[in-house]
């Protein structure tokens, strides 16, 4: 079972778009300054099993949603059950682009078979020393916003420059 906070609409700070986003439940880190507190125990949310939560993501896309982002917490806390949802709307939804936050390093999790069905990453704890409001989707300068395919074809980090 997955474990969801909530699951919005539209956002337009969650990466390139107007993007549907589900807030995974639980964050194995507790990074000093954390913009969602109230995520980090994986005891809340809401349990949905994977098939749950793609027919409830795919009810919320609008004919104009082609995007969505997974945020938290930490998505990557959940990874094999996030791949499975992921397929299932890979199936549904051939052209979805998929951008998922994770507090790991890409280094860390380059191993995960969910970074695959990924399009861009964005990765790496919020460091407070090193917050930035006028950076694009991210809110410290440490953290990476990695175009997965061309990543693994090159076999070298791309960042997106945005
Ligand atoms: S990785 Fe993200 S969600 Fe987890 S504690 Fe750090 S800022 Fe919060």
């Amino acid at each position: 079972m997955l474990k969801i906070a909530d699951i919005l609409g539209e956002s337009v700070v969650d990466g390139k778009g107007l993007r549907t986003v589900i807030f995974f439940q639980g964050c194995p880190r507790h990074c000093e300054g954390c913009h969602n507190e109230k995520l980090l125990p994986f005891e809340g949310g809401k349990s949905y099993t994977p098939e749950m939560l793609a027919k409830e993501i795919i009810a919320k896309m609008t004919p104009i949603h082609k995007v969505i982002t997974f945020s938290g917490g930490d998505p990557l806390a959940q990874a094999a059950e996030l791949l499975q949802v992921i397929k299932i709307l890979r199936r549904e939804k051939p052209n979805l682009n998929i951008w998922t936050y994770t507090g790991y390093l890409f280094e860390e999790v380059q191993h995960y078979p969910v970074l695959k069905e990924i399009d861009v990453l964005v990765d790496g704890p919020f460091i407070l020393s090193q917050r930035d409001i006028s950076l694009p989707f991210r809110g410290s300068a440490n953290q990476r916003i990695i175009d997965l395919p061309k990543t693994f074809a090159t076999g070298v980090i791309q960042e997106l420059r945005l």
